[in-house]
């Protein structure tokens, strides 16, 4: 038997290198250039920024997210766990690591579903870092049921013709291509009548109508796309998976998406407690420092405890997902680590945000951002009650009903049949009296 919570050296000494490596050489990146992580690099970036990726290069650590088969480093998920709670605490790590979201996912599908030519085309370029991707889903009317899709794909001739509106379509303004989701049998169920589609970026009738912004950010010069897909056509073989393949690669797709935010989260709420207690220990009021307060002890101690269970339970969902190598089989504990995400950053980050006073609520800390960032948190990917809904259903399933008009654990008729198991027992000491 094993059961184990140590890293192997080995490996915690690419950590220990990591964790100093994004303190020194990437969090600056987030200072200088925020919010321009998906936009192609400039020559002044360009010249900043590939030497990092090189470095992450040659040791081994670029692109972790895929298999060696795939083309990636082959590590699995705990060990991708591991590097992405320490790269969760910068925006611009992941694009330095070559694992950004939402380029991870997209890549992770065209590595399963995609045929040669498709992967020679999109993955190749995305695993080396010299591309965007777009995953174009949601739309204006509908989300979290994707049952509710309109977006069409029509066959004509050897081509596809896709129209419909998107909404929500991130870095659309800065990909090289984008994968739709349309219906393209609307007689069938929608779980078999509708098809994902490799779309280039320049293709004719992609119209971005506008970039919505979140909370706080400029009009229009936010990162996601209202789209209207109106008459664009791409050939037969743009299909990614097969027609009618949609849903079962919306779920590769997001199960990993999913987790690797879970894996991130880790890091930005560690940064968010990190800076509770240094300003704990640093300030003081009515005579003694804030770490001195039993209320401020309290934020530590329950932030602690949140995150210690959070960071354990996700890591044990990567171990499981390595164990069983099918995102399906660990479905209810990825939605579990889903469901409980948005809350332990909030609850974190409002903590941290609140022990640093007026400090803590100005443009000069980030824990806002990290508050909207667990908004997000709780959408991006499916809502959290969705995800509830699915782990719910996959809790049930290890249960049945009572035929009895009383529950099983009732304790009259527990306690009868336990004095008819024990009579024996019981006559000796009545006996005894
Ligand atoms: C920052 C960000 C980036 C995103 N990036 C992308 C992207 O790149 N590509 C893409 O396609 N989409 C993207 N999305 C969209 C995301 O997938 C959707 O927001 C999500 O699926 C929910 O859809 P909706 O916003 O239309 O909400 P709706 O479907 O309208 O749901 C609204 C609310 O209704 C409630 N609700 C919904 N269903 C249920 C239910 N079954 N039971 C109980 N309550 C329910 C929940 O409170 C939910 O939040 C992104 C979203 C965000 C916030």
């Amino acid at each position: 038997m094993s059961w184990d919570f140590e890293t192997d050296p080995e490996f915690q000494a690419q950590l220990d290198w990591v964790d100093a490596f994004v303190r020194d050489q990437v969090e600056p990146l987030d200072l200088v250039w925020p919010g321009l992580q998906f936009t192609p690099l400039d020559a002044a970036r360009r010249r900043a920024i590939d030497p990092l990726k090189d470095e992450v290069r040659s040791r081994g650590l670029w692109a972790t997210h895929l298999g060696r088969d795939l083309g990636g480093q082959g590590y699995g998920q705990l060990k991708l766990a591991l590097l992405n709670e320490i790269l969760g605490r910068s925006s611009w790590a992941p694009i330095v690591f070559g694992c950004q979201a939402p380029d991870t996912g997209n890549a992770e599908i065209i590595a399963h579903y995609g045929t040669a030519e498709q992967k020679e085309r999109y993955l190749r370029p995305l695993l080396d870092g010299e591309m965007f991707s777009c995953y174009s889903m949601t739309e204006p009317h509908a989300g979290a049921d994707p049952t509710m899709f309109t977006t069409r794909a029509e066959k004509d001739g050897d081509e596809w013709v896709i129209n419909g509106w998107k909404f929500f379509s991130s870095n659309a303004k800065t990909s090289s291509f984008f994968i739709v989701m349309a219906v393209t049998n609307p007689e069938i169920s929608a779980y078999q009548g509708m098809s994902m589609f490799l779309v280039p970026s320049d293709t004719p009738g992609i119209n971005i109508v506008r970039n919505v912004g979140l909370a706080g950010e400029t009009r229009d010069e936010g990162s996601h796309a209202l789209i209207h897909y109106d008459n664009v056509h791409v050939p037969a073989d743009a299909v990614l998976g097969g027609e009618g393949q949609a849903f079962a690669i919306a779920q590769t797709r997001l199960g990993g998406g999913r987790i690797h935010h879970a894996m991130r989260t880790i890091g930005l709420a560690q940064k968010a407690l990190d800076m509770m207690c240094e300003r704990a220990l640093s300030r003081s009021t009515q005579g003694s420092i804030l770490a001195d307060k039993q209320f401020v002890q309290g934020y530590i101690a329950d932030s602690y405890a949140q995150l210690i269970q959070f960071r354990l339970f996700v890591l044990y969902t990567a171990w499981s997902i390595d164990k069983h190598n099918d995102y399906r089989k660990v479905r209810k504990d990825i939605a579990t680590a889903k469901i409980v995400m948005p809350t332990v950053l909030h609850d974190i980050a409002w903590r941290a945000m609140q022990v640093h006073g007026a400090l803590g609520v100005s443009n000069e800390m980030p824990f806002f951002s990290m508050i909207l960032g667990a908004g997000v948190m709780g959408l991006a990917d499916g809502p959290t009650e969705v995800h509830k809904v699915t782990v719910a259903r996959q809790v049930l399933r290890g249960y049945k009903p009572s035929d009895d008009l009383w529950p099983t654990q009732h304790i009259p008729k527990l306690r009868d049949a336990a004095r008819a198991k024990l009579a024996e027992f019981l006559e000796h000491e009545v006996g005894n009296l």
